[in-house]
């Protein structure tokens, strides 16, 4: 394939003119820079907007307006069981059952619940896995229920240190912390994809190494889930928490999600941070003092759903229903395939990706770093939002561009190109 692609506007047009899924752009509201289309990169970081969303909102406004407290039970989409209407798309987005799955708070917040049963630390096993490089809350989540259980992040967080050239971990790093430290480690968190290098983690790998040495195993998906298909229940995970404002396009803040694999469905014992809505929706509502879980994901849920916030969610999620995530994907590998080939074919005495070549292990985002040092990296990422070419900012020295294949043209690509060439010659 590397070898048909083109750096010209006309063979990236023609690319886009025969793409099977170009209609899904029309259904996005894309930010307008001096009067055209600005090249957005970073549905990584916020997902655009689907038109749809406006209607859908405005529809629970109306229905507040006219229905008031009888919303919960007359309304178009009754908010009683509101969460219910996203159950099934976002079951189809991870891979699992719809059971296993739940849209509920944020991110940050249901890897503390998940964390609150799935982290049992005991005297002899009582360490926490992650990457040195992780994101800020994860690390921060992590340490402080460590030390919410006594223990202290000095002696119970053990950090796989990246050992591959770019930064990225290698399989076999994984293997051996587990090997080394299995039975002392309690917990396995790692992410679906590195929001850094781009790296994708094979989760189903982890899991099969980390259960073989007793521990628990839950996922961060924030960079992974609409990104690239997923197997959840197939990789055996315990858990998985995800946000839905990168790629799944909800919404800056929208509701986040958690998957709770079926085999703890009916696990009454475990402790949990209970509220009513995770109440056994039968008897909820007879107000009763003694807390019966829902079985599955939905028994975690506290509080009663944010219905603004689900709106645009439900709308993001037909969407995904409609392309499809495999073909989603097969767009993704061309389209950031292209890019990486200009980059390295046309951009290479100015850029470097420090994301992993071989597609499997990466999804849309390529992390790019300028030749020459961060202040140039800063000046080239100024250079580009100046005109109009949006991705962001990752210290210290990487400039993350991600093309979404629901939104990105290999026209945008194309003109990515073209302004880093222009800028390397100014
Ligand atoms: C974006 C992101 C978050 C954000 O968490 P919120 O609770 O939604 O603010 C957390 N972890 C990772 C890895 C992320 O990429």
């Amino acid at each position: 394939m590397s070898t048909a692609y083109q750096a010209t506007a006309e063979w990236a047009r023609a690319q886009d003119v025969a793409d099977p899924l170009r209609a899904f752009r029309d259904e996005f509201l894309i930010p307008p820079h001096e009067g055209r289309d600005s090249q957005y990169f970073c549905g990584n970081s916020l997902g655009l907007q689907p038109r749809a969303v406006r209607d859908a909102v405005a529809a629970e406004l109306e229905d507040w307006g006219a229905l008031a407290v009888e919303g919960h039970f007359k309304g178009r989409l009754p908010w009683m069981d509101y969460h219910e209407f996203v159950r099934d798309g976002l079951a189809e987005v991870v891979g699992a059952l719809p059971s296993e799955v739940v849209a509920m708070n944020t991110l940050g917040v249901n890897l503390h619940l998940m964390m609150v049963s799935f982290y049992r630390p005991t005297p002899d096993r009582h360490a926490v896995l992650i990457e040195a490089g992780a994101f800020p809350t994860d690390r921060y989540a992590v340490e402080s229920q460590i030390r919410y259980h006594g223990f202290s992040p000095a002696l119970s967080l053990i950090e796989l240190q990246p050992d591959e050239p770019n930064g990225t971990l290698s399989q076999t790093a994984i293997e051996r912390a587990l090997a080394e430290h299995g039975d002392r480690i309690a917990l396995v968190l790692l992410p679906g994809v590195q929001y850094r290098t781009g790296q994708v983690f094979d989760l189903k790998a982890i899991v099969g190494l980390a259960h073989a040495q007793g521990c628990m195993v839950g996922f961060d998906l924030a960079h992974a889930v609409g990104n690239l298909p997923l197997s959840l229940h197939d990789s055996g995970a315990d858990f998985a928490v995800w946000c839905s404002y990168k790629y799944l396009n909800a919404g800056p803040g929208a509701v986040g999600g958690a998957f709770v694999h079926e085999r703890h469905a009916h696990t009454e014992h475990l402790p949990r941070f209970a509220g009513w809505w995770g109440h056994d929706k039968h008897s909820r509502f007879r107000m009763g003092p003694e807390f019966v879980p829902t079985p599955g994901a939905d028994g975690w849920q506290i509080s009663n759903p944010p219905i603004l916030s689900l709106a645009p969610l439900r709308i993001s999620l037909d969407i995904f229903h409609r392309a499809g995530m495999p073909r989603l994907r097969e767009k993704s590998l061309h389209l950031t395939g292209y890019l990486e080939w200009l980059v390295q074919t046309q951009l290479g005495d100015l850029l470097e990706s420090v994301t992993p070549r071989d597609p499997s292990r990466r999804g849309s985002q390529l992390s790019i770093r300028v030749l020459g040092g961060r202040e140039r990296g800063r000046a080239l990422f100024q250079y580009l939002l100046d005109r109009g070419i949006v991705g962001d900012w990752r210290e210290p020295d990487v400039i993350r561009i991600s093309p979404t294949p629901l939104y990105n043209r290999f026209e945008d690509c194309v003109a990515f190109a073209e302004a880093v060439r222009a800028w390397g010659q100014g």
